[in-house]
């Protein structure tokens, strides 16, 4: 078993949370939110507190447009990271094949994920 086969932030080691993964299906280094968010752009760190608790934000132009169904208003990405969603086969659903249609049979892999607390509850 190797550190990528473990779901955790390979930044800062986090666990028990939404992670990302970049969309490129030959990396698979997770990232939490807020890693994601801090490294995507080194440049110019993403606003974390834009993405809810199902993992998504806004997106610019169609937050207030009604009748867009939610899955459109909304954007679960981060930059090039995309969320990382484990599937039956071992690995993760691919770029655009994230199973969010209610109709798809693999429905519950994104359920799965979308329950998942946006950040690591951290021990008191
Ligand atoms: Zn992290």
């Amino acid at each position: 078993m190797s550190d990528s086969d473990i779901y955790a932030c390979q930044r800062c080691g986090a666990i028990d949370c939404k992670l990302w993964r970049p969309y490129s299906t030959f990396d698979i280094r997770l990232k939490c939110l807020d890693c994601a968010c801090m490294t995507a752009d080194p440049s110019a760190p993403i606003d974390a507190s834009q993405y809810g608790a199902d993992g998504s934000k806004p997106k610019p132009g169609l937050a207030e447009s009604a009748e867009l169904p939610y899955l459109f208003r909304r954007s679960w990405e981060i930059e090039w990271y995309i969320p990382a969603v484990p599937s039956a086969s071992g690995s993760y659903w691919g770029y655009g094949a994230i199973p969010m249609d209610p109709m798809s049979p693999e429905h519950g892999d994104w359920l799965a994920w979308v329950a998942l607390p946006l950040r690591m509850v951290e021990a008191s």
